[in-house]
């Protein structure tokens, strides 16, 4: 029997990778290789909740996989849902961290908005995440095992679309979120539409240059939230490392339509000069805009642009000739919004500072 601790996690490894260990493992056991895409089959795309539950294959071979391999799972901590049909799910890791999914149904659409890392270290002004400070990374299977939970669960919820928008900056964890796009992606993986999945960064200009070289077409969403530095320094201290002229250069770079984010904070960032200075901004790298209601209780020390007063904001920047839309608030009767739920069932840890680049993992 091999050794608990030496079990191989064939959900932390491309579904490439894991078909090579398991056409490795099946021709020392024996087994013929047909086996191997049975196995591979209920990994991401039809996941089996363990080794036991895959009962097209005999109880001695699954035993015998159980012994080499691992196939963990992600323990559902908290579970709320909004009159909207907004779903939160709050997971426990392995080592008690702890971290928030969101579904939100649309139509025939059902966005998963996942995680990246426990907590984060940017600090953005307005963000729960922000506030409660940086715990660690997330590995390639905490990432997409967001979605895989989704799949498992009873009924199964239908993701279609992903964005990385949970807690953490993406981007500061790019070595892991690169693995996990390919198994979200994968035929073999999760199998999700390249043009489905956004990754969004407040602007880390190395992964936004590494997710420009992968040759599938993922979509990039940069947090802008403020347009102009003074203001954004403010708001986002990253704007120190990353100034919007440097972000708004790389966003024209970038191969594919960038969309911008931009919450409205009252009284904050939702002036008319503020509406004519994002224009221009987006006008520069032929970017899309959405404007975000702000999540009541989201962010404490700030409170949220009026609906007619963010109509006005869209108006502006129509007339300037930027394509914008306004993000529907969605789970307002549940802690929604990003960090929140952790926040409110864990409380908040002190802050901690982005070390530079050192907390930049690019590969
Ligand atoms: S908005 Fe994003 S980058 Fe900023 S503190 Fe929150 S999670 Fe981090």
């Amino acid at each position: 029997m091999t050794d608990e601790n030496q079990r191989i996690n064939l959900l932390n490894m491309t579904p490439h990778a894991a078909r090579g260990a398991l056409v490795e493992f099946f021709e020392r056991v024996g087994q013929p290789r047909y086996r191997v895409d049975q196995v591979l089959r209920r990994l991401w795309l039809n996941p089996a909740p363990s080794f036991e539950a895959m009962t097209e294959l005999p109880k001695a071979l699954r035993e015998t996989l159980d012994a080499a391999f691992e196939l963990p799972r992600l323990a559902i901590a908290a579970r709320q849902k909004s009159a909207d049909g907004t779903e939160k799910f709050l997971f426990r890791l392995a080592d008690n961290e702890a971290i928030e999914t969101v579904a939100i149904p649309d139509g025939d659409r059902v966005t998963l908005c996942i995680s990246s890392q426990a907590g984060c270290a940017l600090q953005c002004a307005f963000c729960a995440t922000g506030a409660m400070g940086f715990s660690r990374n997330l590995t390639p299977f905490e990432i997409a095992g967001q979605v895989r939970e989704m799949r498992l669960s009873d009924p199964p919820i239908p993701v279609t679309n992903i964005v990385f928008m949970g807690m953490g900056e993406p981007m500061m964890n790019w070595k892991a979120v690169d693995v996990a796009l390919t198994m979200l992606n994968d035929p073999a993986g999760l199998g999700i539409g390249a043009r489905h999945i956004t990754i969004s960064t407040v602007g880390v200009l190395p992964g936004i240059i590494a997710l420009g070289q992968r040759q599938e077409q993922f979509r990039l969403a940069i947090s802008i939230h403020a347009p102009n530095d003074g203001l954004r320094q403010e708001l986002m201290p990253i704007n120190t490392r990353y100034p919007l002229a440097q972000v708004i250069d790389a966003a024209k770079v970038f191969d594919r339509r960038v969309t911008f984010e931009y919450v409205m904070l009252g009284g904050v960032n939702d002036r008319e000069e503020h509406a004519l200075q994002l224009a221009k901004l987006a006008k520069d790298c032929r970017a899309f805009v959405n404007l975000i209601p702000l999540h009541p209780g989201g962010a404490r020390g700030f409170s949220p642009t009026s609906p007619d007063h963010i109509r006005a904001f869209a108006r502006e920047l129509r007339a300037e000739g930027v394509e914008v839309a306004v993000r529907k608030s969605r789970g307002v009767d549940i802690a929604a919004a990003c960090g929140q739920l952790r926040v409110e069932r864990l409380g908040r840890r002190p802050p901690r500072r982005a070390q530079h680049d050192d907390d930049v993992q690019v590969a």
